[in-house]
């Protein structure tokens, strides 16, 4: 008998991440991915890990990885909140912090996440243009709203915006949860984490899949002030306590402690990040400045589309967005020098 049950299946349009794909040959410029190996102290976790230790939960509370975040931006234990990849931790915080009927505000070229988010959560949104020059102008943000979510920088568009920026974003919200996705702050941006000192209800969130290398374990963590994290906490704790496995603890921790392997590393991408841009300039396209580690570039005369999928066809992998604003341009994360050298030998035997 045909029953009538799928009207109370939930019916979405998920996100679709960048593609993944097993083929070592590979060249891949699509996810952001970092194209160096972790901290080699990573490794050495994995390497003395006693596979026994699986048999208990992990620590829930994730304290030393907690207590170690803290200590490394100044900031008490009870303002770090830790989840599985940054896109847990912020949809925990879509969860938690805009519980609205007022529209949450967001740029309408940025992470495609949000959407998706409001969608699953019924939170009602309103996307805020982008000015010509693809920036975020805080004064647009200075309405009635639900909230106030943005990357800085953006992305990806790859435009970071100062401390002056977020705070103009703050004083014309103050009832207002505000979220700075920081997801690339890393690669020359500048974080606002020294604001959390004034603004009580600011909360930012990182993640270590970019600038750590550890897009794989799945590491992310908001920073604010200890009520906003009581607050993740007892949303986490009322449908998942256990997010974070315990190898995934203890190579986070490792990471953290490695200061000087981070810092090389970042530098190597920036590096390479300037002269490819100038490269691109010089094959005639525009190319937004950036402080991550991608670059949004446009051809006057090139269909992106098309140099997409000549690229594809040659195994180089970047990302084409089909969306209004952006839908001639190609978003390419910053490989090695080598991979870029191979990524510009192709582009100039299809253009
Ligand atoms: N925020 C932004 C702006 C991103 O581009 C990404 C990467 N897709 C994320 C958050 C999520 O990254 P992750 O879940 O790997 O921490």
């Amino acid at each position: 008998m045909a029953g009538n049950w799928r009207k109370n299946v939930r019916e979405i349009a998920p996100y679709v991440p960048g593609e993944q794909s097993k083929d070592a040959d590979l060249i891949k410029l699509n996810a952001n991915e970092n194209p160096y190996p972790p901290s080699p102290k990573v490794q050495e976790v994995f390497r003395s890990f006693d596979a026994a230790a699986l048999r208990r939960y992990p620590d829930a509370n994730s304290t030393e990885l907690r207590h170690t975040l803290a200590e490394h931006f100044g900031v008490g234990d009870n303002q770090v909140f830790l989840g599985n990849g940054s896109d847990d931790v912020l949809a925990l915080c879509f969860q938690t912090f805009f519980c609205s009927d007022e529209p949450i505000l967001f740029p309408d070229v940025t992470y495609s996440f949000y959407p998706v988010w409001c969608s699953l959560f019924r939170i009602p949104f309103r996307k805020v243009p982008l000015t010509a020059d693809y920036r975020i102008d805080p004064q647009d943000y200075a309405v009635q709203n639900g909230g106030v979510i943005l990357p800085n920088p953006n992305a990806p568009t790859g435009i970071g915006e100062g401390l002056e920026f977020v705070e103009t974003l703050l004083q014309n919200n103050p009832d207002s949860i505000v979220i700075i996705d920081e997801a690339y702050i890393d690669f020359g941006g500048t974080s606002c984490l020294p604001l959390l000192e004034k603004y009580e209800n600011l909360v930012v969130v990182q993640t270590m899949s970019k600038s750590r290398s550890l897009a794989g374990m799945r590491v992310g963590y908001a920073i604010a002030s200890p009520e906003l994290i009581a607050a993740l906490e007892a949303v986490k704790n009322s449908y998942n306590s256990y997010t974070m496995d315990m190898l995934t603890l203890d190579a986070a921790t490792a990471s953290v402690k490695d200061d000087a392997y981070f810092r090389e590393i970042c530098a190597r991408v920036i590096q390479t990040r300037e002269r490819s841009a100038q490269t691109f300039r010089e094959m005639g396209f525009t190319v937004l400045p950036s402080q991550t580690n991608f670059l949004l570039v446009t051809h006057p005369e090139k269909s992106a589309k098309e140099l997409f999928e000549k690229l594809r066809a040659q195994k180089i992998f970047v990302r084409y967005f089909n969306q209004p604003r952006v839908d001639n341009h190609l978003r390419v994360t910053i490989g090695t020098d080598d991979e870029m050298d191979k990524l510009f030998e192709a582009l100039r035997n299809i253009m």
